[in-house]
């Protein structure tokens, strides 16, 4: 299986559809998960096209998995989190639903299951408030 340009995150990446940033840098690109499974879940991609975990550059790996500790330490300190869950899924069948690589971080809590996959969408507010909280917490990491 190729990569699809038209994929829901390259359009982000181009700006084709908008997205809660929370920071970018020259090979990856961090934001809010739509539909989060818990509050603060977001997403880091690698800006350089890649399917997935099978196919991507080993160095724009390096990078995303960067930016995926540095956003992670900032979550668990901008919500207070005593635990941090990384995802990470490959094709259909490994639970995979957009085909440009990503990795979720979502900050966890005790006591406190993660929602399910694909259930609603959250508030833009809600998503721009913790895109916002996460951001100010790397500037002070
Ligand atoms: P996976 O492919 O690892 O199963 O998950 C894809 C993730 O992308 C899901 O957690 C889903 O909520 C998220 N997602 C799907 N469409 C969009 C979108 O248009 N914008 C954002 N920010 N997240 C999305």
């Amino acid at each position: 299986m190729g990569y699809d340009n038209d994929n829901i995150f390259a359009k982000i990446l181009r700006g084709e559809i908008p997205s809660h940033k929370i920071c970018e840098d020259d090979e990856t690109f961090a934001f809010m998960d739509i539909m989060p499974r818990g509050p603060g879940h977001s997403l880091v991609i690698p800006k350089k096209p890649a399917r997935n975990i099978l196919d991507v550059d080993p160095a724009s790996l390096a990078a995303v998995m960067r930016t995926v500790q540095k956003v992670g330490r900032a979550t668990m300190n901008a919500f207070d989190a005593p635990g941090l869950t990384i995802q990470q899924f490959n094709e259909t069948e490994g639970g995979q639903v957009v085909f440009h690589l990503h990795v979720h971080v979502i900050p966890r809590f005790a006591g406190v299951a993660l929602k399910p996959p694909a259930g609603p969408m959250e508030d833009p507010k809600v998503l721009a408030e913790n895109a916002a909280r996460i951001s100010a917490a790397l500037e002070v990491a």
